[in-house]
């Protein structure tokens, strides 16, 4: 299966990617996890990318269609892949298309999830992560065991620089302006589901397995 992962920030794409990388046994790759991994590192293109991060707007998309392209090109002939905040705009869907024509590979499905801005915004103002492992917390719908405190590792929990009420609402309106048109162009291909991000981890992860399944049908 070589799937994208379509919709708004904080609509619960990265959680379910997990979920589905674990059913489907095919690697989640995260544009927003690679680019903070540079940030981290200080690496030329963290440099670049983090003050344009840190306001919610998108990269160049040089930067980020070169880091998954070798990501990609270094997955040929294996069974595929989830990619998770890639692509985000028209030009970075063409990007895609070349480099996967290079491969001779096609995307087998487009998953679009979707949940009202309100909704958004209170679930990334109130999203914790955990630096160390990756792992992410809701204070509210899945809260650490201990106050402030990965479950899984012991690191002390943070809240991502642009999970701030501003910095969201700038990054909802860069979906609306930028990705949310490049849907049509999946829907145009015949290969867009569209699944409520509405519910629970376990309801959506099961609209998006029904969702999977229809398309392996
Ligand atoms: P995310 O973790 O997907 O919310 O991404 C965090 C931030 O990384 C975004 O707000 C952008 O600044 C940047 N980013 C992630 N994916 C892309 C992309 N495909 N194109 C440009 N910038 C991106």
């Amino acid at each position: 299966m070589r799937l994208v992962f379509l919709g708004p920030p904080g609509v619960g794409k990265g959680t379910q990617a997990e979920r589905i990388r674990a059913e489907l046994d095919i690697p989640h790759l995260s544009a927003g996890d690679m680019l903070r991994e540079a940030v981290r590192r200080g690496t030329e293109g963290g440099r670049k990318a983090r003050a344009i991060m840190e306001r919610g707007e998108l990269v160049p998309d040089a930067l980020i269609g070169e880091m998954i392209a070798e990501k990609l090109r270094a997955l040929e002939g294996t069974k595929g892949f989830l990619l998770d905040g890639y692509p985000r705009n028209t030009a970075q869907v063409e990007a895609l298309d070349a480099v996967l024509a290079s491969l001779n590979a096609r995307l087998d499905k487009a998953l679009l999830l979707v949940a009202p801005e309100e909704e958004i915004l209170r679930r990334l103002t109130l999203r914790r992560s955990c630096p160390s492992c990756g792992a992410v917390y809701h204070l509210a719908h899945r809260p650490p065991r201990g106050v402030g405190v990965c479950d899984a590792c012991g690191a002390r929990l943070v809240q991502r620089s642009d999970d701030t009420e501003e910095v969201v609402r700038s990054r909802l309106a860069v979906y609306r302006r930028q990705t949310a048109p490049i849907v049509e162009i999946y829907r145009r291909r015949g290969i867009l589901a569209e699944v409520d991000g509405i519910g629970s981890a376990d309801e959506v992860a099961a609209r998006i397995r029904r969702a999977l399944q229809d398309a392996a049908a």
